[in-house]
């Protein structure tokens, strides 16, 4: 990918948040704006400099990852990547650092030992992250493509009573035999009554007859993810699951439509919401309707009921509304979509058909 343009855009920000300089603490950021990869680091970007700390397992990785994206920085080598960082700034003014991610002990290191007056930074990369380009999108597309591929296969076991965690166990052991990295979160199979726990763990409850089953499945790959949720039956579902599968369905698809650039994200969340409240299930859809995804799973835009964010052409976001009835179950359909001008791309493609005989 070529990312040298990011840190351009970067300092484009520095005006608007009052600072000639800012310290990027947020690994995904970091990765974002340099291809770094590693576990520990902080990067200075100065209007007339960018500089990645790093320690020393990062060596040799650090400067052929910023060659490869071609990024043109300093990188330096220490134990102390957030002294170095110090150092680093000594000539500036107003500096700012990543207020959601640094520790509260480092940020007082930077009080005590810089003149520079600090400036609290919230958001400004997470956002700029939130539109794709190309490179990322191939890479969430790659990501989209290994998880349909694996429920397509996995599906077929869920008729032979196997536990949630072995289901939960052939999807991960999927994904990376098709070539994902890791799976993009812990990967969900709830069945019964855990289904009523929107972020249940896998357990070693057998799947059986009259089960609904919510199973939230993601691969990563080259540090992009995906996000999908599908809802299966066992066996032909009763009058009352089947008003539950098609309501929620229902919903995910007002949502979807409502999806396009220059849209409030609040009214996607609304259109999902408006049709669970009607079927008289208001206070059983607990969560957001949707997230960004990108480097990570949870990132902007938000899309629920108290986001002021924006859609643009670009971004890639989640819409998965659910109905969670205690003691019963639970049903959540989510899939994951580009927003473009005029709509969306549905990029999940696994089937809506939730019905295992
Ligand atoms: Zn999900
Ligand atoms: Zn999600």
């Amino acid at each position: 990918m070529q990312l040298s343009n990011r840190v351009d855009r970067v300092r484009g920000l520095f005006d608007l948040l009052g600072v000639d300089g800012l310290v990027v603490t947020d690994l995904s950021n970091v990765r974002w704006l340099t291809g770094f990869t590693g576990s520990n680091a902080a990067v200075v970007v100065a209007v007339g400099g960018l500089t990645l700390f790093t320690d020393g397992r990062y060596s040799d990785q650090a400067p052929m990852q910023l060659s490869r994206a071609n990024v043109d920085a300093d990188v330096v080598i220490g134990a102390d990547v957030i002294g170095g960082a110090i150092a680093a700034v000594a000539s500036l003014s107003r500096l700012g650092l990543e207020a959601d991610t640094i520790s509260w002990a480092a940020q007082q290191r930077f009080a005590d030992a810089c003149s520079a007056g600090l400036v609290a930074v919230s958001a400004a990369l997470v956002e700029l992250r939130a539109v794709k380009d190309r490179g990322e999108l191939d890479r969430i597309a790659s990501a989209v493509r290994i998880a349909d591929a694996t429920l397509a296969e996995v599906r077929l076991i869920l008729g032979a009573r196997p536990t949630e965690r072995e289901v939960a166990l052939a999807l991960d052991h999927g994904m990376r035999s098709r070539g994902a990295t890791a799976e993009a979160y812990e990967t969900i199979v709830a069945a019964g009554p855990n289904g009523a726990l929107p972020h249940a763990r896998p357990t070693d409850r057998v799947i059986g007859d009259g089960d609904l089953v919510v199973i939230d499945v993601g691969a990563l790959v080259d540090g992009y993810r995906s996000d999908m949720t599908r809802t299966f039956v066992i066996g032909e579902p009763t009058t009352e699951q089947q008003r539950h599968l098609d309501v929620v369905q229902e919903s995910q698809a007002a949502g979807a439509a409502a999806v396009r650039a220059g849209v409030s994200a609040k009214l996607v969340d609304k259109a999902c919401r408006d049709i669970i409240a009607e079927a008289g299930w208001a206070d059983r859809f607990t969560h957001g309707t949707g997230h960004g995804v990108g480097l990570d799973i949870h990132e902007r835009p938000r899309v629920n009921s108290q986001t002021t964010d924006v859609l643009e052409a670009g971004m890639v976001v989640t819409v998965e509304p659910g109905v969670y009835l205690p003691g019963v179950g639970g049903v959540r359909w989510e899939d994951l979509l580009h927003v473009t001008e005029d709509g969306a791309d549905v990029l999940s493609g696994s089937p809506k058909s939730p019905v295992v005989t």
